[in-house]
């Protein structure tokens, strides 16, 4: 099969291979891929960015197809049951984390397009444990969609608390910034989100699923808007979904006191953080990385209850073939989720 393996360390490495399908072992269960996204985490270890990649291997971990084979002693799974899957294919268990359910914690956690062979391929073995059916109206395109929702479910539920009637602030309007504006105002918040000039596309389709405010930083006074939204106070919790110093100023800027700021993305290098209003104002600086079964379904109940649209946030759907251009599309910030389909065998 053919597969888009990042080969070696450091910026490129990248191309389509000719390897072997892999068999499930007891445990684990096959999954015919039917389409991948083009995750923000693929284009950092493309550049050798990400600082948490082991090459050689298949890139892709948001992902969704068929179940094609199972391995020794898996039940309640079918040969034939649409799925996506959690990107964790295993952990140690034992760890305090893994003890407590916090396995995307785990020091011993392997994950798919990350640790070991991932979904930019025809097929993916991993454990039953990670494996979550659609339900019948939930597509295989919304499928593929489940591990960045997730990520958003994770971070605003689990790790911060989001109270119905908040004003959340999203700055960065890239697919998990769009996430986080959906999974809040699916709980009762109300969102502005913020972007620049060139999320021009972005901030519309913000717009279309219904957030209060879609903000151009360039062309109006966010810090304004958020006063004005919010009596003067500032918004309750602010998503930094960029990794980028300017928006984590302006998370820290425009947060209220005693409010609460959610680290989500990975600005790649140390970014200035001004600590004395942080202390100032109380805030509370929560990171988050990944997600755990317990975000899973509630996303996947997310999906069902039609209370988010995954499927709208799909713009462009590429061979994996033409792989370097969605990459590249990516990385200039073009579209928003963009989908490979695997090679015919
Ligand atoms: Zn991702
Ligand atoms: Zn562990």
């Amino acid at each position: 099969m053919k597969a888009l393996v990042k080969s070696a360390r450091g910026a490129g490495h990248m191309s389509i291979r000719e390897v072997d399908e892999p068999a499930p072992g007891p445990g684990q269960v096959r999954v015919r891929v039917k389409w991948t996204g083009i995750c923000g985490t693929d284009v950092h270890i493309a550049s050798g960015a990400f600082f948490h990649y082991f090459p050689p291997l298949i890139l892709g971990h948001e992902f969704s197809g068929e179940i094609d084979a199972l391995g020794e002693g898996v039940e309640g799974i079918s040969v034939g049951d649409r799925v996506t899957a959690e990107p964790t294919k295993s952990s140690c268990g034992s760890c305090p984390h893994c003890a407590g359910g916090n396995y995307n914690r785990c020091d011993e956690r392997d994950i798919a397009g990350v640790v070991s062979d991932g979904a930019f391929t025809n097929y993916v073995v991993t454990r039953a444990e990670s494996i979550h059916r659609l339900p019948d109206s939930v597509s295989l395109k919304a499928g593929a969609l489940m591990e960045p929702l997730a990520v958003c479910v994770h971070g605003l539920t689990e790790q911060c608390r989001l109270t119905e009637g908040d004003t959340v602030l999203v700055v960065g309007p890239g697919s998990i910034g769009l996430g986080c504006a959906q999974v809040a105002m699916a709980h009762g918040a109300r969102v502005i989100i913020a972007g620049l000039p060139r999320d021009a596309d972005r901030l519309a389709m913000a717009g279309r699923l219904g957030v209060f405010r879609a903000v151009n930083v360039e062309e109006e006074d966010l810090g304004a808007i958020v006063r004005e939204a919010t009596g003067g106070w500032g918004a309750d919790l602010a998503v930094e979904a960029v990794g980028g110093a300017a928006a984590v100023r302006s998370c820290i800027e425009n947060v209220r006191k005693g409010g609460q700021m959610l680290q989500v993305g990975l600005p790649g290098r140390p970014a200035e953080v001004n600590l004395d209003l942080l202390a100032w104002k109380e805030i509370r600086l929560t990171g988050t990385f990944g997600q755990k079964n317990s975000a899973w379904r509630t996303a996947l109940r997310l999906l069902e209850e039609g209370r988010v649209d995954t499927e709208a946030m799909v713009t462009d759907i590429l061979p994996l073939e033409r792989w370097q251009e969605g990459f590249g599309m990516m990385e200039r910030g073009e579209g928003l989720k963009i989908l490979l389909e695997p090679s015919p065998l």
